[in-house]
């Protein structure tokens, strides 16, 4: 007997429904059960009449005397002349029941012995189902048939709850019905010894109705009203207990006087101030203040430098480079492509060319004899700044003293990468970690995947910058965008074109960027005009070649996948041109339009998409040419494809999985829990008041001591 397949016990399950359940949703107790929770409710409580169903309902419960049974085989209708039915021979059968005011046809294509035995003519039944459109008719196909005295199994109600399922697990029989008695007698078994986990006084205080009535009515609500009290409790406690979690990372790191202590701004910072061509934006200002004095706090900075492209982050990021290495110690700056390392590096130098610092770059094209010379420099200190790729996380690199790492476009690092930096360092402090994103995020995820860093976001353009011309087109309309195009070049000005590049999709992603680029080509044909292209699958020379060809101004357009190409400063490109725009983010695209709009030109960000867009898309499109605010788009990205999808947090992960709460809806419940955490945490820090002890246990269960969750902080 497997201990651990604790809910074969339970009446329906058995053991091989157990494995399945373990398999496929990892439920191996009673306990476990009853935290999966349903994702939809279905109302049985009313009675439709046959006449008005329609088959743009969902689920509809109707009353049916059965008219007709009809076995059907291969070749028509089996003979009802009497003689022995061959049911092996019998494909499927079709029911017609009415209840007075029409008809209705059922198909049934398994079970027909037993169902063609059950549906006597005459006989009347509760059906529930899916009505399906057939040959311009409606029909059933296997509803659920009810006795009209209801075979009532304890606790179902008049809503029930549909549990999220997998094909094997219909297949093993767990159908929504049989999951609903596992899950009574799961109830039954496993809720008396169900211990509250949130204190009394919260429950109290935020109105909340007690754990075991929620565990009941979340799975067989009494009435639509204790199912509102169910949800509502199990989301502030699911979302509490993570902020909890995140704020208490929190605090703890703000208290531990592990930073490394830098106590003035230093003489680098302030030369290369001196010679800045322009002044600091009041955003820039403000936020070199904040991350000063996290940098002499003598704790360790944790912070998430927000900013639309242009914004001038890098230019923060220098100058906080600076007073590290003012105080002695070496900065690091990672970004995400070679490309943008690269451009990170030009720009970087110019900056520092009055402080007379050393800088280096490192990628994963740097030879191995530059590579051994920029590691002896990171040993032995000579090197104050490196900017590079994640080729600064492989193992050889070693720094003298690293006090601070900025990491550019933290998205496309992994929580797990991040960490490793702090095996780089030798005295084994951490360096302040910088974290710079040009994707707004929505103010529900950033309390969330980034809840224990604080945030500083530069919310004012550098002078001198010009709104973006938004528009959209059709593909009909190519022919009008590559005589506008020929028109801006004509002018002087240069053309991004963007393909987007999607993971599930990138085989035909890489297949029509090339195809798009030849198209181009001949549209704008050499020696007249030069198109340079550059994509990840490219060599690193190839991608130098084209990129800087580009940058350079003697190719008049670039073609680019999405990836690539974010985040490259070319002031002289004055148009953007997103190819099949409808599949990309908002967000995504916002930042890549940002690119567009940095010279004194006007320019125009043109988004491409296929002629016929559904209604939604159309809107979004819309909302695009509308408005420039990142957040506002951000907003709207999360709530059409949620989290998961938003550009910038893939990867990152939440740091636990939510069960019931929603990011993209929950967000006033959200915000209540954080800032209820916060004042319970304000009283007892460390949660060590007795009234409080239960919050303890909860936190010490494993989703909420992920490893590198916790080095984040
Ligand atoms: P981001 O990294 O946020 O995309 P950058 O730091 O690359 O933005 O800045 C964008 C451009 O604006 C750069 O060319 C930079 O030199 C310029 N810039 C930055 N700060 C200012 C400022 N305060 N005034 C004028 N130009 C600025
Ligand atoms: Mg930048």
């Amino acid at each position: 007997m497997q201990t651990d397949l604790e809910i074969q016990f339970l009446p329906g399950v058995g053991p091989r429904r157990a494995r399945l359940l373990k398999e496929e949703l990892g439920l191996v107790s009673p306990s476990d059960l009853i935290r999966f929770y349903p994702f939809r409710y279905v109302d049985r409580s009313s009675i439709t009449p046959i006449a008005s169903i329609t088959s743009d309902v969902a689920y509809v419960q109707f009353r049916g005397r059965v008219i007709t049974r009809q076995l059907m085989t291969a070749t028509g209708p089996l003979p009802q002349d009497g003689q022995p039915i061959r049911f092996n021979t019998v494909k499927r059968l079709i029911v017609v029941v009415t209840d007075g005011g029409g008809q209705m046809e059922l198909v049934f294509f398994k079970a027909i012995k037993w169902m063609y035995e059950k549906m006597t003519v005459g006989s009347e039944f509760l059906f529930f189902g899916k009505p399906q459109s057939f040959n311009g008719k409606i029909n059933f196909v296997h509803p659920e048939v009810d006795n009209l005295t209801r075979d009532n199994f304890e606790g179902v109600g008049v809503l029930t709850g549909v549990y999220p399922s997998t094909e094997k697990l219909r297949n093993a029989g767990l159908t929504d019905k049989v999951m609903q008695k596992i899950m009574a007698a799961a109830l039954q078994t496993a809720l008396p010894s169900v211990k509250e986990t949130l204190p009394a006084y919260v429950l109290k205080e935020k109105g909340l109705c007690d754990l075991r009535f929620a565990l009941k009515n979340i799975h067989f609500p009494k009435d639509a009203y204790s199912l509102e009290k169910a949800r509502y409790r199990l989301k502030f406690e699911e979302l509490f207990l993570l902020q909890l979690s995140l704020l208490k990372a929190r605090y703890h790191r703000s208290r531990a006087e592990n930073g490394i202590v830098m106590p003035s701004v230093g003489a680098a910072f302030n030369r290369c101030y001196e010679h800045l061509p322009f002044g600091l934006t009041g955003a820039q200002k403000r936020v070199i203040k904040e991350i000063r004095e996290d940098m002499r706090s003598g704790r360790q900075m944790n912070r998430l430098l927000q900013g639309d492209v242009g914004s001038g982050k890098t230019m923060v990021a220098v100058l906080t480079a600076l007073i590290a290495a003012g105080n002695g110690y070496q900065a690091c700056i990672m970004a995400p492509t070679e490309v943008l390392a690269r451009q990170h590096y030009r720009n970087i130098q110019k900056y520092l060319a009055p402080t007379g610092l050393k800088s280096a770059i490192l990628t994963g094209s740097s030879k191995a004899a530059e590579r051994r010379e920029v590691d002896e420099g990171l040993r032995n200190g000579e090197i104050s700044l490196i900017v590079g790729t994640h080729a600064l996380l492989e193992e050889p690199v070693v720094f003298k003293n690293l006090g601070l790492a900025i990491i550019d476009e933290q998205h496309r690092f992994g929580v797990e990468q991040r960490s490793r930096l702090w095996s780089k360092t030798t005295d084994g402090r951490p360096p302040h970690v910088l974290v710079m994103t040009a994707t707004p995020i929505p103010r529900t995820l950033a309390m969330t995947f980034y809840g224990d860093l604080d945030t500083s976001v530069i919310d004012e353009m550098p002078p001198g910058r010009k709104p973006v011309d938004t528009r959209s087109a059709g593909e009909s309309k190519r022919l009008a965008l590559y005589n506008f195009m020929a028109s801006q070049i004509e002018k002087g000005r240069q053309v991004f074109v963007v393909y987007p590049l999607i993971f599930e999709s990138e085989k035909m992603d890489y297949k029509n960027l090339e195809l798009g680029y030849e198209d181009i080509v001949k549209a704008f044909p050499f020696p007249k005009y030069k198109t340079a292209i550059v994509h990840g699958k490219q060599s690193s020379a190839d991608k130098d070649f084209n990129m800087s060809a580009f940058v350079e101004g003697r190719a008049q357009i670039l073609v680019a996948t999405s990836v690539i190409e974010v985040g490259v400063d070319v002031p002289n490109a004055s148009v953007r041109v997103s190819e099949s725009a409808e599949r990309v983010g908002l967000s995504q695209l916002h930042q890549l339009r940002g690119r567009v709009g940095r010279g004194s030109e006007k320019s125009y960000c043109i988004l491409m998409t296929g002629d016929k867009l559904s209604k939604e898309s159309r809107r979004r499109i819309e909302l695009m040419c509308a408005t420039e605010n990142g957040f506002e788009l951000a907003e709207e990205d999360l709530k059409m494809r949620g989290p998961g999808d938003l550009e910038g947090t893939q990867q990152s992960g939440l740091p636990i999985s939510l069960s019931i709460a929603s990011l993209a809806k929950d967000g006033m419940i959200l915000s209540d829990a954080r800032n209820y955490a916060s004042t319970v945490l304000e009283k007892d820090p460390s949660l060590s008041s007795p009234e409080n002890e239960c919050l303890k246990n909860e936190l010490r269960k494993s989703k909420y001591q992920s490893k590198d969750y916790s080095k984040i902080s």
